[in-house]
């Protein structure tokens, strides 16, 4: 068995895992299983500061994300994709896939992206039905300020799909006052359930967009819309994961309980980037960087795949490299929901400072030693 410390899945609690091995009933038919399903959407929304409507559907993040742009896009729309990463560029995918026109706005993928210069990008252009953006883009580690970009992307009567899937829960989400219009998470990242779940929050204007189309949704298992009203009708779309979702709903019991959580991803992400760089490694941003986890470059000396290679053989702990445009570049630490904990993060820099050392890559103090440094 490793120890996973990578950026999602993440490890998960014995009683979230105990929760999904629960009997079971029929959750098409049984009454209470829709009660039961709409109280965690509305835990959820409540853990999201927001008093819009959650749906949980049957499907990893990336269902999510599909879902949000196959519900809002008609062929013709144009959508602003935000693209400093390689989610961020995704999106435009999807946008395709559903008919609409993405217009990618590209910028520096070492940095967060700018307010100040989205603005000036708007006041030429702002004729986008919605627009996408990436809380955090997890192959780089790269943490986009979706407190100021949302609201300012509405000034301009622009809806917003946000894809926090790894960042929610280890920085901070508040969904009505970011004012963001569809929110995509996930179970396997900060929420520390296994994958198989997405979840979205939906606003009243997204809602009224759906309401609004002159074409259907070209999709039912991505139709957001199709969702709506389930417990009135007392009717899913299809037969719900029943045990998956009473692992999601202790998961989000945890995190309820959890008062310190924000606080302490913050203090943990910290403590790792100080650790590296005082081992005399590079962090592969320059600044915006995630809490929930930490992105270094490969040592010109080595390859990511030795290094991984030798902290799974030898220290039993696996990290995660990259992928698409970074692959082979770095490597990356995974420090989101029940990861983010200082015995695991000192084990691990600790493991990885031996990896290095061992791999010939001097490393100018033990690693372990210099996250508890900073931690303490
Ligand atoms: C993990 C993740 C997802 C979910 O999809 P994967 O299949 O795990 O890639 C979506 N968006 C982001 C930013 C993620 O980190």
């Amino acid at each position: 068995m490793y120890k996973i410390m990578t950026p999602g899945p993440t490890q998960v609690l014995e009683n979230v895992r105990l929760a999904r091995s629960l009997e079971c009933t029929n959750p098409d038919l049984d009454e209470s299983f829709f009660d039961f399903y709409k109280e965690t959407c509305e835990l959820i929304s409540k853990l999201l500061c927001t008093g819009n409507e959650t749906i949980i559907m049957d499907g990893e993040g990336i269902l999510g994300l599909e879902a949000a742009c196959a519900s809002l896009t008609e062929p013709g729309d144009l959508v602003l994709v935000l693209d400093n990463g390689v989610y961020g560029k995704g999106f435009a995918d999807f946008v395709t896939m559903y008919g609409g026109t993405p217009v990618l706005y590209t910028v520096d993928d070492k940095n967060p992206i700018d307010k100040a210069a989205l603005e000036e990008y708007l006041k030429l252009n702002h004729d986008f039905k919605y627009a996408t953006l990436v809380h955090c883009d997890t192959p780089s580690g790269m943490l986009n300020p979706i407190g100021e970009l949302c609201p300012l992307l509405k000034k301009y009567g622009i809806l917003t799909v946000v894809d926090s899937v790894s960042a929610m829960f280890g920085e901070e989400v508040k969904v009505d006052e970011f004012q963001i219009d569809l929110l995509c998470g996930g179970s396997q990242k900060a929420v520390s359930a296994p994958p198989g779940l997405t979840f979205v929050t939906v606003s009243e204007d997204a809602k009224g967009v759906m309401a609004q189309r002159n074409t259907p949704i070209a999709s039912f298992y991505g139709n957001i819309q199709v969702f709506f009203g389930y417990y009135e009708k007392k009717w899913f779309p299809y037969t719900m994961p029943i045990s998956d979702i009473y692992g999601l709903r202790q998961a989000f019991e945890n995190i309820q309980r959890d008062k310190d959580m924000i606080k302490r991803h913050r203090f943990i992400g910290e403590a790792c980037r100080q650790a590296v760089r005082k081992a005399g490694l590079s962090l592969h941003l320059e600044s915006g960087f995630s809490n929930t986890v930490t992105v270094i470059d490969v040592p010109k000396e080595t390859t990511a795949g030795e290094i991984l290679r030798v902290m799974r053989q030898e220290h039993h702990i696996m990290l995660a490299g990259s992928f698409d445009s970074l692959e082979g570049q770095v490597i990356r630490i995974g420090h989101m929901g029940t990861n983010a904990n200082e015995g695991d993060m000192e084990a691990t820099l600790e493991a990885l400072g031996q990896t290095l050392s061992s791999l010939g890559i001097p490393v100018k103090a033990s690693m372990g030693r210099l996250f508890r440094e900073a931690v303490l």
